[in-house]
């Protein structure tokens, strides 16, 4: 095997070089590490959401306090230079605590159940948020680090303690949070279980009472039948095939930059990364100019200011090669790219002009740093042929006429529209990071991600020692009472005032039941 085709995870993307091997568990054993979490649940449950919060606020901190081993790890495991490590993942970790944490406490605060006093007197009640138990995070490897603590600060704030499978293509920085939560929570609080799918699968049957998963949508699909058949809360969060609506009205320099960017990012291995581009014909030509200078002056490899990493691992860059091949045989034009490039798995930024839907590079998630071009007649056509994509994460609209790139943004079926932008919301904890279709339904971020992780408890307390009127005996006046609340229901007045009358011979009714006979 040559060192470019290495096990998962031991070799440097950017150029081959061996990387720490880190052991995988035996599938067999992930039940006893999910064991000890549970063994350790009841204690961090029992801290207060204040105390939790310092926690989670001190796990952030630590690891900027270490934010340099921590982007030295991650730029050896993903190819990406120090720059691109560290800006994406590392120097808003602390932000991101900041935010989650104020986001709990109003996804966990308790609430008053309301209730009318005239149909339900004397009750009080309290619908309660509380941890689901222990949770399984499964992650891909795209932003290793990130990926981590984006599901992990929120189960933790509710209260659970996680057992995380990160991906085995990324071990290293997970090993590295891993030891950085035992220092700062104690140990078992959060475990890390390094492996494959065959340890991913074993965690799914655990016995975890909650799963949140991102990755891909064949795994994602197995994954959220597996949960199903345990009856357990998953979120899942799979692919996107992200598209970019440039209108009529022009290309605007923002235009080429925004979607330069969120194409290249992280060398297009996002979700949320745009794959394709739906032109009005009448601005294309100038697009794709622009777009090809943009994309042909971006430095690919792992120096400080290249701002294109290589592809992580070998089956990436397999599935960037092969999108772009099935995109030219079948009639696109190369505007610039196409090529392998470095002792890695680099590969140059490329722009595909006159795609259309019988190409992968269309229609199939590519992972990687391509760009498709489709010219479209209009504004119309162009929001048709976005929402035929079976994925439906981000989508944006570029234009100079914000009110219409509103109306339009608000057609695509997708979890997160922009105007003028895409996809920087995955940095927010407190935007929920959702989609549609094959994307998955899951909810990452934000308070709706809490039904994961928190599961509602409803006290009740009944205040008065009198019987209920509509407890046993039906009598005559029961059969009076439920016609004057159906009339009652339908606005009448009358009705109130019979209710009135008969609520105090119903609750004597009640009261004496059980009372022996005269
Ligand atoms: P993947 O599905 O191959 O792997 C994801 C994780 O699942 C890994 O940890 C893997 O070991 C584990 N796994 C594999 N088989 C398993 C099984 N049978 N049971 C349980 N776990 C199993 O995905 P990937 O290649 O690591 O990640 C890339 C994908 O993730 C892309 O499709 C990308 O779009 C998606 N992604 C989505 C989001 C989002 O928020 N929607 C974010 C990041 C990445």
């Amino acid at each position: 095997m040559s060192t470019l085709q290495a096990n998962p995870g031991e070799v440097s993307p950017a150029d081959g070089s061996p990387l720490t091997a880190v052991t995988p568990l035996l599938p067999d054993l992930v039940r006893d590490v999910v064991a000890t979490a549970r063994a350790a649940q009841p204690v961090w449950a029992a801290l207060s959401l204040a105390e939790r919060t310092t926690r989670v606020r001190l796990i952030a901190s630590t690891l900027l306090d270490r934010a340099d081993a921590i982007t030295d790890i991650l730029a050896r495991e993903t190819g990406r230079s120090t720059l691109a490590a560290r800006f994406p993942e590392v120097a808003i970790a602390t932000d991101y605590a900041r935010m989650a944490t104020k986001v709990a406490a109003v996804a966990l605060a308790p609430e008053k159940v309301k209730l009318s006093s005239l149909d339900m007197p004397g009750k009080r009640g309290v619908i309660e948020q509380l941890p689901r138990g222990v949770v399984g995070i499964i992650a891909p490897w795209n932003y290793p680090l990130l990926q981590l603590y984006k599901p992990l600060f929120p189960a933790l704030l509710a209260g659970n303690t996680v057992v995380i499978k990160p991906s085995e293509h990324t071990p290293h920085s997970a090993a590295w949070l891993g030891a950085l939560c035992d220092e700062v929570l104690g140990a078992g609080v959060v475990s890390i279980v390094q492996g494959g799918g065959d340890v991913g699968a074993a965690l799914v049957t655990s016995g975890v009472d909650a799963l949140t998963f991102t990755g891909s949508v064949a795994t994602g699909r197995r994954v959220a039948a597996a949960a199903a058949e345990q009856l357990i809360p998953c979120s899942v969060e799979l692919g996107g095939k992200d598209a970019a609506l440039v209108l009529d009205d022009g290309v605007f320099d923002r235009t080429v930059s925004g979607i330069t960017y969120s194409a290249f990012h992280n060398a297009g291995q996002d979700c949320a990364a745009i794959e394709v581009v739906y032109v009005v014909a009448d601005v294309a030509d100038a697009l794709v100019e622009r777009l090809g200078h943009s994309a042909a002056a971006l430095r690919v490899g792992s120096e400080t200011h290249s701002e294109v990493a290589p592809l992580q691992n070998a089956q990436q860059l397999a599935t960037v090669e092969a999108h772009v091949a099935d995109a030219l045989a079948k009639g696109a034009t190369l505007v610039t790219g196409g090529q392998r490039v470095g002792t890695g798995y680099g590969y140059e930024p490329t722009v595909l002009d006159h795609c259309n839907d019988t190409m992968l590079a269309v229609t199939e998630e590519t992972f990687g740093p391509v760009v498709a071009v489709v010219r479209v007649a209009n504004e119309s056509e162009a929001i048709a042929l976005a929402n035929q994509s079976r994925y439906g994460l981000n989508g944006s609209v570029w234009t100079g006429d914000l009110a219409n790139g509103e109306r339009v943004a608000r057609q695509l079926n997708v979890g997160i529209c922009h105007v003028n932008g895409h996809g920087w919301t995955g940095s927010q904890a407190h935007i929920p990071w959702t989609g549609t279709k094959l994307t998955g339904p899951g909810v990452a971020a934000s308070r709706h991600a809490y039904a994961t992780f928190a599961r509602p408890r409803v006290v009740m307390v009944d205040k008065t020692s009198k019987a209920e009127p509509f407890w046993y005996p039906f009598d005559d006046n029961m059969d009076a009472f439920s016609v004057a609340l159906v009339d009652r229901s339908r606005g009448s007045l009358a009705a109130l005032f019979r209710l009135i009358g008969l609520l105090g011979k119903r609750v004597r009714a009640a009261t004496d039941i059980g009372k022996a006979s005269e």
